[in-house]
This record gives C-alpha cells, structure tokens and sequence, in this order.
C-alpha cells in the first residue's frame, strides 16, 4: 500500500489528514507537538483572554481512526532520493508527502531583532510573552522603570493590529491588579509603511487605526525599526525607545527546512509549486500553506490559514488522485474574506467581497471560530474547544 506521510499538523496538514481520513486511507502525521495550535488566534492568548492552553487540541482528538498514525518527532531534514522524510528520532519513508511545515518569523536582517525581541507563532510562544508583561508589570513597583510599561509592537499587518487590540483592552486590568495607575502604560505598534493593515482597503484602514488609538494604542506609521538592542528599540529617524517588551510581528517566511532540503524556492523560502500543489522539483511531494509559493493571477499567495486549509484539502484530494492513477486536479483558491479583530468587542474586514466593520466584523470573526472547529471535527470539536469561543476574559 502507497505510504503518505504528512510534515505538520497546523492548518494546512491537518485538513490533508481529514481529507484521507474521509477516503479512509492509511496516512503518518509527524509533528514536533502532540498538539495542533490555534495559531490565527494566538493573540487573544498572549494577550490575557482565557488560558493559554485553551489554544491547543491534541492532534490525536482530531484523527481517530486507528489507520490514521500520529507521530510526535521534529523533523530536521529530507532525503528525496531515499523517499524519507527525516526526524530527530525517526525517519518516516514514504510514496507520497505532504509538506505542511509552517513558517518561522522573518527579520529582514534587522540588528538585534531576533536575539531582543518575543514573537508570537506558537502557544508557548504566546505563553512566554504574557508571562513576560505580567512579569514586568509586577516587577514595576519595585523599580518604578517606566520601561516595564511600555510595550512595542513591531509592524502593523494583521498580526501585529489584532495583538494591540488585544492587550489594550487587557492592560487596565493588569494595571488595577498590580496597584499601578492604567495611564502609565502604554502600548505603540510601529509600522514601517504610511499605512497599517496593507491588506485592507483604506477606508478599513482608517476605520480600524481610530478604533484602536480611541482605545489608547499609539500607532505610528511611517516608522521603521533598524535596529534592536536589550530594551531598546532604534527608528530609522534616530529616535530611541525604551522599552522591555518588543513584540516582532513584521512578517514571515517559510520554514527553512524547504531551502535546506534542495526544494527550489522564492525569496521567502518558499517551495515552488504547480497548479496541482506538486514541488516543482518532485511530482512525489506536495507543499502547502505558508511553506508553498502558489502564484494565483500573477502573485503568490499569501501566507494565510484558510488558504493552508485549501491547500490541504486539495492535497489530499491528489494524493489520493495519485495512487489511484487519476488526473490530478488543479487548485483554485477561494479568498472568502480577510477579519482583523480590534479587542473582544470590534473587528473590521472583507466577507464575501463586502466590507464589514464594528460589532458586525467581530462576530463574523468569532463565527470563523465554529466553522473551523466544525470542520476539525463536527459539533464535538466545537465543544470540546468552548473556552476560546467564550466572550468573558478569563
Ligand atoms: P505582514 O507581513 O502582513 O505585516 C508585517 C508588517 O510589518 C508590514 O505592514 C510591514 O510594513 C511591517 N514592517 C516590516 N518591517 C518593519 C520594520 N523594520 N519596522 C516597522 N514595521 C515593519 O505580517 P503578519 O501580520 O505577521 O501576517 C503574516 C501573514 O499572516 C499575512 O499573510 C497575514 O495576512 C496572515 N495573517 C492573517 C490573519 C487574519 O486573517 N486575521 C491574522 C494574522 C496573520
């Protein structure tokens, strides 16, 4: 029988293990985690709503069928010569493979930048950067350093927007159980760019930038960091600000492991694909999500879950195309809208070509919840996940 082993078990390799599940074809999964993460809500975890662990699910609740084997390695390489896919304990052969790995933050050679800043990409990650806050909030009253204060956001995409929404509705409480005055801390998301959320036409733009400095985040465009040090974050201006908080949330790249394994890549490491998500460099391999440089009307795709979850989808679709001698079929994405939320309460975005924004977009956000919930795995999956759903702070 044709061995499929899957690389990932985030948005993309998980939807490819549903669709061979549904086909009911054996499959390997190999992830460096027993769990998949909530990756696209990680903001909301790092920013003080829930516990942490609300953001996970083991890979295992997900895949139930005994065929479906599920493996917890790191993988550190491939040999495509020998068909395998290498971990640090194992090495996992197979007929067909589905790279689903990831991304890993890009830092465009900034100075400093990786050594003195958090970034947000896991849970643990989401984890250590509220520990680190409520750390130096707690450590405030001690020093009084108004460094421990200030926390820096660098970049506003959608990451780094729907983070300071995030935290500036979670400071005041932090504040109040500190014994600190809330008017002394402060959040700033530096964007290099003249404008936040390049994504979103500039009417949302606009909408989403008065949303969150009501709130009281200090957005400044037009303001690019060229270099970090331990609580010191520098601007291009020559401006020097003090902070012992700074989040990196200036974009992405693909996993290394794509460029390390011979895969021909673009210039964010990412494999170069075909129409049917094959490598160009091997019809045996398939790469998805933000590991795969799909181009779509001239442009490669963006690194987004719901398009890992396409990809996925379709891969298993042609995998399973593959072992049966059928035509492969093409992948046609589907960008069915783009939500940015601003705090629990206020979203903005696009659904279904529409522009949406306020209380609308936020429960349009929270909707996008449940359907991805529903499709890991029915109303079980929803219940099962309720905390993260819920709309009290922990
Ligand atoms: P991004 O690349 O979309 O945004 C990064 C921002 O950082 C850009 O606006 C860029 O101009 C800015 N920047 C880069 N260098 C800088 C510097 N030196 N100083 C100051 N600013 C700088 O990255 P992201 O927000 O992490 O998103 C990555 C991908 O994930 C995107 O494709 C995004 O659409 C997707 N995403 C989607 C959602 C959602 O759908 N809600 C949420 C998060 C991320």
């Amino acid at each position: 029988m044709a061995r499929v082993v899957i690389a990932g078990a985030g948005y993309g390799g998980v939807m490819a293990g549903k669709r061979l599940e549904r086909a009911e074809r054996a499959f390997t999964m190999v992830n460096k985690h027993s769990y998949h993460q909530f990756i696209t809500w990680l903001h909301e975890a790092a920013g003080g709503r829930h516990t942490v662990d609300d953001y996970k699910i083991e890979i295992r609740e997900i895949f139930r069928r005994p065929s479906s084997i599920v493996v917890k390695d790191e993988i550190i390489g491939m040999d495509r010569e020998a068909r395998e896919v290498k971990g640090r304990q194992n090495s996992y052969p197979y007929d067909y493979a589905i790279i689903a790995l990831g991304s890993a933050p890009e830092f465009f050679g900034i100075p400093g930048l990786a050594e003195h800043s958090l970034q947000l990409r896991s849970v643990e990650t989401a984890r250590q950067i509220r520990s680190h806050i409520e750390r130096q909030f707690a450590t405030y009253k001690a020093d009084g350093d108004q460094s421990r204060l200030r926390i820096v956001i660098g970049g506003a995409g959608l990451t780094g927007i729907e983070f300071a929404g995030e935290l500036i509705e979670w400071l005041p409480n932090l504040c109040k159980h500190s014994g600190i005055d809330p008017e002394l801390s402060e959040v700033q998301n530096l964007e290099a760019a003249p404008v936040i959320l390049p994504a979103l036409s500039e009417n949302l733009q606009s909408k989403a930038r008065s949303v969150l400095e009501n709130k009281g985040v200090r957005i400044r465009t037009g303001t690019k960091i060229v270099k970090v040090e331990k609580h010191r974050v520098h601007l291009e201006s020559g401006e020097v600000i003090a902070s012992r908080t700074i989040v990196w949330t200036g974009g992405v790249r693909a996993n290394p492991l794509l460029s390390l394994a011979g895969f021909t890549c673009d210039g964010r490491g990412r494999a170069k694909v075909n129409e049917f998500l094959q490598s160009i460099d091997d019809e045996r391999v398939f790469v998805i999500g933000d590991c795969a440089a799909f181009v779509s009307a001239r442009k490669p795709l963006p690194p987004t879950a719901q398009l890992a979850a396409q990809m996925g989808e379709m891969a298993g679709v042609n995998v399973l195309a593959a072992i049966h001698d059928q035509p492969l079929q093409t992948f046609h994405p589907r960008i069915l809208g783009t939500l940015a939320s601003l705090g629990r309460d206020v979203g903005v975005g696009v659904v279904a070509g529409m522009p949406t924004s306020g209380t609308v977009a936020a429960i349009a956000k929270e909707l996008t919840k449940v359907k991805y919930l529903i499709q890991l795995g029915g109303l079980r999956m929803v219940s099962r996940n309720k905390r993260p759903l819920a709309r009290e702070q922990h």
